[in-house]
């Protein structure tokens, strides 16, 4: 007992080494990779992000002026992000919302709309 009484006294006065979650809740890093968004004005739908996705979690038709996204594929490499040459496609640091089913994304031009 007297050889574990300096670790129980540095335990007892010192700070808890966890943290009380979700009260208090740990900052992001930078450049965290959470998820992708879409900016559908800038977009030309050139397919060069669906092309080079590695999981193809992107579809895009161009004749229909369509952007799809399936988050849930997604793997967050950003590699999108560097193709894009209209930077349409920028990273969140913010994690995406966890949830049950796997939605996809569609975006359609307001252009084709008219
Ligand atoms: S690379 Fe950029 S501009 Fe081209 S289809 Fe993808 S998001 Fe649109
Ligand atoms: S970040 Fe990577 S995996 Fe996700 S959509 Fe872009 S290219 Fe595909």
């Amino acid at each position: 007992m007297a050889v574990m009484l300096p670790t129980i006294m540095k335990n007892l006065f010192s700070r808890p080494e966890t943290r009380l979650y979700p009260a208090e809740v740990r900052e992001l890093y930078p450049h965290t990779r959470g998820h992708i968004e879409f900016e559908e004005e800038k977009c030309v739908f050139c397919t060069m992000c669906a092309k080079r996705c590695p999981s193809g979690a992107i579809t895009v038709d161009r004749d229909n002026k369509t952007w799809t996204l399936e988050p849930f594929r997604c793997i967050v490499c950003e590699t999108c992000i560097e193709g894009c040459p209209r930077e349409a496609i920028k990273l969140i640091e913010q994690w995406r919302t966890p949830a049950c089913a796997k939605p996809t994304e569609v975006y359609r031009s307001a252009a084709k709309q008219v």
